[in-house]
């Protein structure tokens, strides 16, 4: 059986322990005394030292955790030392869901249903399908207030007859570890907290997700907070810098200028679609008609994009009597439009010509498309288009 340290003083970071057995080669080690935390209740394990030896896992087997190693440790009895910075870090998060999970259920009747503590990030998981923004910064504003008032967080050990006013009703038989604070919540927990609610520092509510029927909700507490704050006022102030405005004139800003952007994008299709209609009337100008009084218009470009091209081949295609093939080189594709008064299918000629040379392509009686597979293809193919 491992003795706890962490269950009656959550501050204990250094220990001496006798090595009770090796196994894999000594290095899972299990020690008559831990203040190691092993991985449990969505809190992962801690890491630090066994004589100067890298912990790198911590695992609860029921009355015994093990200490995993990155090397063998032989000695008997051995000092340790758990990293304090991280598992205090993490002490703050676990306190600070407890204190949020409390101000969910008293302020809107929300009850956390999972936890989960992550290395930049935490979260938790309420039984609502839905929360307002209100909701969120009412009880973000709730839980700092609380955090300010510097409440105890004490532990204590009762028997599960006993222990009365617990958020959410333990399943165990037996002596409870039950974590109280102060005039807010009394829970059910073995994890490691802080001695007061003014340790949590800070607490930020940030992203919510929908997940199922429930609501998750990702949080970070104490340094995190700040570390985090700090990295979203640089991302606001670049993108105010860029805009040469105010942090606070951003998300208006960026608005409007979403709005005007989208109004540019139909401004320009409307300029092209009439450039491409001028430029159709030039050239069907320029073009003789032959005895039956067709327009053949043909060319092989290399340069342009396709979809400038082919607003030209539609416009074409709106003129009477009208035949036009473009080939773009260096996307070995061709255009093919005719217009309704000339008797020609652009869909079915494509498609024969696709077939015949291995392209791919179609379209409609108007309107069609093609693409080749080399050069020598897409050269063979443009005049069986008529081009
Ligand atoms: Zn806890």
């Amino acid at each position: 059986m491992t003795e706890r340290l962490y269950y009656t003083d959550a501050y204990q970071r250094q220990f001496d322990a006798r090595v009770m057995r090796r196994t894999e080669g000594a290095r899972r080690l299990y020690l008559d005394r831990t203040a190691f935390y092993p991985t449990s209740g969505g809190q992962p394990h801690d890491s630090g030292t066994i004589d100067g030896v890298s912990v790198i896992d911590v695992v609860d087997e029921g009355t015994t955790i093990a200490h995993v190693t990155a090397a063998p440790v032989i000695a008997d009895r051995v000092s340790a030392c758990v990293d304090w910075p991280r598992r205090h870090d993490l002490m703050q998060q676990h306190t600070g869901q407890h204190l949020i999970s409390a101000v969910f259920a008293d302020s809107f009747g929300y009850q956390t249903i999972s936890v989960h503590f992550g290395d930049k990030m935490s979260s938790l998981d309420l039984d609502t399908n839905t929360i307002d923004l209100h909701e969120i910064r009412e009880a973000e504003a709730r839980a700092n207030a609380l955090i300010a008032e510097n409440r105890q967080v004490v532990v204590s050990f009762e028997h599960a007859t006993d222990a009365t006013g617990l958020r959410k009703p333990s399943d165990r038989d037996g002596i409870l570890r039950i974590v109280s604070i102060d005039g807010v919540d009394r829970s059910a927990c073995g994890g490691t907290h802080v001695r007061s609610t003014a340790e949590i520092g800070v607490l930020l509510l940030r992203r919510q997700e929908k997940i199922r029927k429930n609501t998750r909700i990702e949080f970070v507490c104490g340094q995190r907070a700040a570390r985090r704050a700090r990295a979203d006022y640089e991302a606001i102030a670049g993108i105010a810098h860029a805009l040469s405005a105010s942090v606070d004139e951003v998300p208006g800003l960026v608005n409007s200028q979403l709005q005007q952007l989208k109004e540019a994008e139909t401004a320009g299709r409307r300029l092209a679609t009439e450039i491409a209609d001028l430029r159709a009337r030039e050239h069907y100008a320029a073009t003789e008609p032959d005895a039956n009084g067709m327009r053949r218009f043909a060319a092989r470009l290399d340069t342009g994009s396709l979809d400038e091209w082919r607003s030209f081949a539609i416009a074409m295609s709106t003129l009477p009597r009208a035949v036009c093939v473009i080939g773009i080189g260096v996307a070995r594709s061709v255009v093919v439009s005719a217009s309704e008064d000339s008797d020609v299918d652009a869909g079915a000629i494509m498609k024969r010509v696709t077939a015949a040379e291995g392209g791919r392509g179609g379209g409609s009686a108007r309107l069609a498309q093609g693409v080749f597979p080399d050069d020598e293809s897409f050269a063979r193919a443009l005049p069986l288009l008529g081009g």
